[in-house]
């Protein structure tokens, strides 16, 4: 929906434009009170308050077979998860966490807020496991919904969506409320489903404007359902999404009231130096 919100926008700017080649001097009066009705009406789509606006329910992504990941840490890989203790974690407002560790994973203690990493990122290359309770309950969003925020700005969606459709733009995998996943290949309830995410952060300039958007790639149980996507600016329940300046941050897992699981958490930092150097190709000449 947030599309329609740009397109309401596009549609405001059409209107001036054609105001503009109204040539008759009969049309001066009317024309003067259709563009500030124009402009009342285009100020008044900057101020959403309902959630559901920006939801896209179609096109659902095809059903996928997922299958399963080995998750062997590369040697540089930094553990943010073994299994055994949250001290690579705080808890909100920098307390400490209070998720519960047992037989090798976390999980979601409703209530108490979500996790973030103690250390700071920028591009990286992240692998977590998760599942969603194996008892279902709930429907839509609200089951089996937690979230892993990128700079804790970012999202993408987890969800328990087999068999449990919901906007698609929302949906597990999706870059939320901002890209549909390219497919669905969800695990069912209690059976542990992985995520491999690749993340290029936002570049912004010297007054804090974005100079370049943040790009993601994910695979969700060995299928690819985020291909190199945009990311248009911090994730929104309401409105639309927008950048603000930020430099390195940490990853945040959202306690969104279900008892979804995570263990095997492991991260790759990206040398930015490589990234922007010239490439490896040399025009021979
Ligand atoms: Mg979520």
């Amino acid at each position: 929906m947030s599309m329609i919100i740009f397109d309401m926008d596009i549609t405001c700017d059409v209107k001036i434009i054609n105001y503009k080649h109204m040539k008759s001097i009969s049309f001066i009066l009317p024309v003067i009170l259709l563009l500030m009705a124009t402009v009342v009406n285009c100020q008044n789509t900057n101020e959403i308050t309902d959630p559901e606006l920006t939801e896209i329910w179609e096109p659902q992504p095809p059903v996928v077979e997922p299958v399963d990941v080995h998750g062997e840490p590369p040697e540089d890989a930094v553990i943010l998860f073994d299994g055994t203790s949250l001290d690579n974690w705080v808890g909100a407002d920098g307390s400490e966490p209070q998720w519960i560790v047992e037989d090798g994973h976390m999980t979601v203690n409703p209530g108490t807020g979500g996790i973030t990493t103690r250390q700071e990122f920028s591009d990286i290359q992240l692998h977590i496991e998760w599942r969603a309770p194996e008892v279902i309950d709930g429907e839509g969003q609200g089951r089996g919904n937690s979230g892993i925020f990128l700079q804790e700005r970012y999202e993408v969606q987890v969800l328990d969506n087999w068999e449990n459709p919901t906007y698609s733009n929302g949906m597990n995998g999706s870059i939320y409320k901002q890209h549909i996943p390219l497919a669905n290949p969800a695990k069912r309830p209690g059976e542990w489903q992985t995520y491999q995410i690749f993340f290029k952060s936002p570049v912004f300039d010297e007054n804090g404007d974005v100079e370049e958007p943040a790009y993601i790639t994910v695979m969700l149980n060995g299928v690819l359902i985020q291909n190199n996507v945009e990311i248009f600016g911090n994730t929104e329940y309401i409105g639309p999404p927008s950048y603000e300046e930020h430099g390195p941050a940490g990853i945040h897992l959202q306690d969104h009231s279900d008892r979804v699981s995570f263990r095997n958490i492991w991260i790759r930092e990206l040398d930015e130096e490589i990234r922007f150097k010239d490439g490896i190709w040399r025009d021979p000449q």
